[in-house]
């Protein structure tokens, strides 16, 4: 599929709204609801929504959410997923709190190596005030036992932000010293009314510069095909890799090649901007084949070039949360 000139090839699938954590840039401040059960797209309608993609040129999918971990039935809807002969690559982005050893073997099993973990603070006390639950321990353990059973690469985001974990970038990068991690800084991005604040937010050049005064210099790195948007660095003599996800101070909208399928069943062709449509409501009403597919074409012609998440006063910036959309 082909939107301007981007070739789209990579489907985010959020599974669920749901969430084990409340990290507070990414859900709302304010009292909120879940979205009802019935209205979540089931896993027979996901995966034929996937399936449709797929003959539209989809090879990549990434399991979200919410927590993808938190739904009930994940691990036999993952098997349904990995026997998806046209997906050449399926990861998964968790917070890691429910994944045990025989969890993470059982991914492996399926044929599912790549797992990308969220981890903002080495420090148990910071963990427990930005998640909202006491777990440090246990998502550092599952992201050892990733690495040990063989989990590669191991991409870990971090949300910098002022006030918060900013006197830790260097030893969150030195991480990559001893353990072959990807540590991905992501800029904060300002959705809904998180309890986060726009001035809390701190943009790549600081953290690279932070990073280089202490640790020294961050030797750029080539692209590689399952790199994303990141942009990636080196330490000398580390073992792993440092990385910047930009959507504020330079967006990657150019090279955009995502389409998203929310929990609820909606296509958006750009997690920055408001515009979705409904595919799950066709399907549950009978739509065919050809309609549903010719639902994800059109969707993918609205993809915008660019997003207006730096402009406060743009009209189409998204409402929603990370857990409503899928980060
Ligand atoms: N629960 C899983 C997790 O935390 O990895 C998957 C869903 S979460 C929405 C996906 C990613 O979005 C996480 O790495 C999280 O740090 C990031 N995220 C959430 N809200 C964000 C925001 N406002 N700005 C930047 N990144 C955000
Ligand atoms: Fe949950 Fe992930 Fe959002 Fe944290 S970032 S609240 S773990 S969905």
């Amino acid at each position: 599929m082909i939107a301007g000139n981007r070739s789209i090839n990579y489907l985010r699938i959020s599974v669920t709204d749901r969430c084990n954590f409340r990290c507070r840039y990414c859900v709302p401040a304010s009292p909120f609801s879940v979205i009802d059960h019935e209205k979540i797209a089931r896993y027979e309608e996901i995966l034929r929504i996937t399936r449709l993609a797929c003959e539209l040129g989809i090879t990549k999918v990434r399991i979200t959410g919410g927590e993808p971990f938190v739904r009930k039935g994940i691990f036999s809807f993952l098997e349904n997923l990995c026997s998806i002969k046209a997906l050449k690559d399926i990861s998964i982005t968790t917070n890691g709190a429910l994944l045990t050893q025989d969890k993470i073997k059982a991914l492996i099993q399926m044929g599912i190596k790549r797992l990308n973990f969220s981890l903002d603070t080495l420090d148990p006390v910071k963990f427990t005030s930005i998640t909202g639950r006491d777990r440090f321990h246990r998502v550092w353990d599952s992201i050892v036992t990733a690495q040990a059973l063989g989990i590669s690469p191991i991409k870990i985001n971090v949300v910098a932000l002022r006030g918060f974990n900013e006197d830790e970038i260097e030893a969150i990068a030195g991480l990559t010293l001893k353990y072959p991690f990807h540590i991905r800084f992501i800029e904060y991005m300002p959705m809904g009314d998180s309890d986060v604040e726009r001035k809390q937010q701190i943009l790549t050049q600081e953290i690279q510069d932070k990073i280089e005064s202490t640790l020294g210099p961050l030797m750029p790195m080539e692209k590689e095909y399952n790199d994303g948007p990141a942009k990636k660095f080196k330490l000398a003599n580390a073992k792993g890799v440092v990385g910047f996800i930009t959507p504020i101070s330079s967006h990657f909208c150019s090279e955009c090649n995502r389409l998203r399928l929310t929990s609820r069943g909606t296509l958006r062709p750009c997690l920055l901007n408001n515009y979705e449509t409904d595919i799950l409501n066709p399907l549950r009403n009978g739509a065919t084949d050809k309609e549903l597919k010719s639902i994800i074409e059109s969707t993918l012609t609205h993809k915008p070039l660019f997003h207006s998440l730096n402009d406060p006063t743009a009209k189409n910036i998204p409402i929603s949360h990370m857990t409503s959309i899928g980060g």
